[in-house]
């Protein structure tokens, strides 16, 4: 079979790379790629909001399976528009993908089928949401309803504070994707990511792991598109699984299905421990990058007939295989992150770091240059993920990778993992 990934990240090396181990897996495609993703696959110059191109090219290259990484082509009905010319496309639905692509959909949902999540109110209106927003006690959680790459939402430790962030997302700093917003309750507890593989009326589960979110050692600073992430998280035991499960997958599913719009795909739950149990704090329609680089550095199975099954409505014959071993994956970033940086610099070593035992490299934006040279082209650049008995383990081979690689402009955490290891 010949299948195309579409996306660019870490997350669509580690699935071109899960994908190209698979026995039924012919030629492999991804548009556009990075420099990584081409030691694997042929890399395609496509545009990804041409979804008439993105067709032709499937029917030119006789693709069977498209996998999509990025939530923006799965909000933009990327896989409806597949689906009508007769191509299977892993991945929601433009409706279903409304999970992620408006916080106020999936509050209402929530809401409507006894989900548990923090209490909220959705407004258009700047005034009314400054009168709600005083009344609340705080920290107080104010989210743009849309798609803001990671950086709609504002924890508010005082109501200025708030009323700022307010008249910023309805003052159009997130464009169309805060025409309206959501406040919702701060949620105390940890904060842990469950994925599940869906078929519109099944979900299997499909791995949980944690992220770091912040730029800094600690968890200090900017938030970012995430520095790094293990799995399995030790706090999700098989109790907490099954809890998660009854609670909150499963009714979301039935939830869909009465809605008319049933889900397919990976649906990535961002969850919060709380004393009371866990609680939904947002879905996302797609892999989370890092953490899809250490779900597939576990997965025992093959990809291809999961995501498959997914599309089919025949998940009920799969159970996904694991590996024992835990995964740690830790992102290089260019220094200035997530701020300005600067692109070009050359990278050296990697050759050698990927060769120790236990470790793969996934490129996140990175560009080769015909003499075999691999520059930073990006924010996020390389993830260096490895494998061993424990995350301290996983942690130890991965920074001993990192030690490995030349490349003076470039930054990581040291402390990825703290949490599990502490435990
Ligand atoms: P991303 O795309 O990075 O996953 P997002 O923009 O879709 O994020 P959320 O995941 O809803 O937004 O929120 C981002 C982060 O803010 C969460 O990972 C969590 O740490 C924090 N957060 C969001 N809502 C709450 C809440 N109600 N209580 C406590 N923390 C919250």
């Amino acid at each position: 079979m010949n299948i195309l990934v579409i996306g660019a990240g870490g997350r669509e090396h580690a699935l071109c790379w899960a994908l190209a181990r698979s026995p039924v897996c012919e030629a492999l495609f991804c548009a556009p790629g990075n420099g990584g993703t081409a030691e694997l696959a042929h890399s395609v110059s496509l545009d990804l909001a041409d979804h008439q191109a993105i067709i032709d090219f499937c029917r030119s290259m006789a693709i069977g399976l498209v996998v999509i990484g990025p939530e923006q082509p799965l909000v933009a009905g990327l896989v409806d528009d597949l689906a009508r010319a007769g191509i299977k496309a892993f991945g929601p639905s433009a409706l279903a993908a409304r999970l992620e692509g408006s916080k106020g959909f999936t509050k209402d949902l929530c809401a409507k089928y006894h989900i548990p999540t923090a209490a909220y109110r959705r407004f258009h209106d700047a005034d009314a949401a400054r009168i709600y927003a005083r009344q609340q006690p705080l920290p107080l959680v104010i989210k743009a309803d849309g798609l803001a790459a990671g950086k709609g939402v504002i924890i508010a430790d005082s109501h200025r504070q708030a009323e700022a962030a307010i008249d910023d997302i309805l003052g159009g700093q997130f464009g169309e994707a805060g025409a309206e917003l959501v406040i919702e309750a701060f949620l105390e507890g940890e904060e842990v990511s469950f994925f599940a593989l869906c078929d519109g009326e099944r979900a299997i589960s499909f791995g949980n792991a944690q992220d770091h979110k912040r730029v800094g050692d600690g968890d200090q600073g900017p938030n970012t598109g995430g520095m790094g992430a293990y799995s399995p998280a030790p706090i999700f035991d098989a109790a907490l699984e099954d809890e998660v499960m009854a609670k909150i997958i499963a009714p979301t599913l039935a939830a869909m299905k009465a809605e008319g719009c049933p889900y397919k795909g990976v649906l990535y739950a961002g969850l919060m421990i709380t004393a009371e149990g866990p609680k939904l704090i947002e879905y996302n329609a797609r892999f989370g990058d890092p953490e899809c680089q250490v779900l597939m550095m576990r997965l025992a199975s093959d990809l291809v007939p999961l995501l498959l099954a997914s599309i089919d409505g025949t998940l009920g014959d799969q159970k996904p295989r694991w590996h024992e071993d835990a995964a740690l994956t830790i992102v290089m970033a260019a220094k200035g992150y997530p701020g300005p940086y600067e692109k070009g610099t050359v990278i050296k070593g990697l050759d050698k770091a990927a060769l120790m035992e236990g470790v793969e490299i996934f490129h996140a934006g990175t560009r080769s240059t015909p003499a075999g040279e691999v520059l930073a082209h990006g924010g996020r650049v390389l993830n260096i993920a490895a494998t061993g008995k424990s995350v301290t383990a996983a942690q130890a081979r991965a920074y001993a990778a990192i030690r490995e690689i030349d490349w003076p402009q470039g930054f990581c955490r040291s402390d990825i993992g703290w949490r599990a290891i502490r435990r």
